[in-house]
């Protein structure tokens, strides 16, 4: 996979899924990337992106429970790019690298819809992916694990079929995951997000909401 990643987009749904897998993001988590996914459907400027760092933990092997979204939202969307451009926010991230308070670190950003890759992560994205795997990390010697989350507005533009992915570089065999279980922990229940196909949508299975 690697050798595709030389300019343009990757479709992440062709990668393979990171052996079972799950990522599960808290209330408040969701809600922070339901605010940027709105925030780029209706902007009125298609072109700007938004996005923020999640903060977790690894449970079980390859389950990863993200349960805090960054203090700041203060950065200037930027334009078809997420630039993270706010000193407080890469302080934050800074400090969560070398404590040890979280193990897994994602980096979040929404594409709009303006034609054909952009529901695809760019090559750019997997760079600076990989690059945070590589080469931000603690000198104490304990790991972190970085993932990448996009979160697209659909064609449609109708918030239903908003969709979110996840990436993962694992650098131990050099390639490439997607994960794509996710869910929304609620009230201490686990609730699946809608999948059409095998793309997770930004919106709960509400089948499996218990009345
Ligand atoms: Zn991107």
């Amino acid at each position: 996979m690697a050798a595709n990643i030389l300019s343009g987009a990757t479709n992440q749904f062709n990668f393979k899924e990171l052996p079972k897998s799950k990522i599960v993001l808290s209330e408040e988590c969701f809600i922070r990337l339901s605010a940027a996914i709105n925030l780029c459907a209706l902007s009125g400027n298609k072109e700007l992106e938004y996005g923020t760092f999640l903060y977790g933990k690894e449970m079980k092997p390859n389950v990863i429970y993200f349960y805090v979204p960054s203090k700041f939202d203060n950065y200037t969307p930027s334009y078809r790019e997420f630039n993270v451009n706010t000193s407080e926010m890469l302080e934050e991230k800074d400090k969560a690298v070398n404590g040890n308070k979280y193990d897994c670190i994602a980096h979040i950003h929404t594409h709009p819809y303006i034609g054909g890759t952009c529901q695809f992560f760019s090559n750019q994205d997997l760079r600076v992916l990989k690059t945070l795997q590589l080469e931000h990390q603690p000198n104490n010697g304990r790991k972190k694990y970085f993932f990448m989350g996009l979160l697209t507005v659909s064609p449609s533009n109708f918030f239903d079929n908003d969709e979110i992915s996840f990436v993962f570089y694992d650098d131990n065999v050099n390639e490439w995951y997607k994960i794509t279980n996710i869910t929304v922990l609620i009230n201490n229940e686990e609730i699946p997000l809608k999948k059409i196909g095998n793309r997770p949508t930004m919106q709960l299975d509400k089948r499996k909401i218990k009345t």
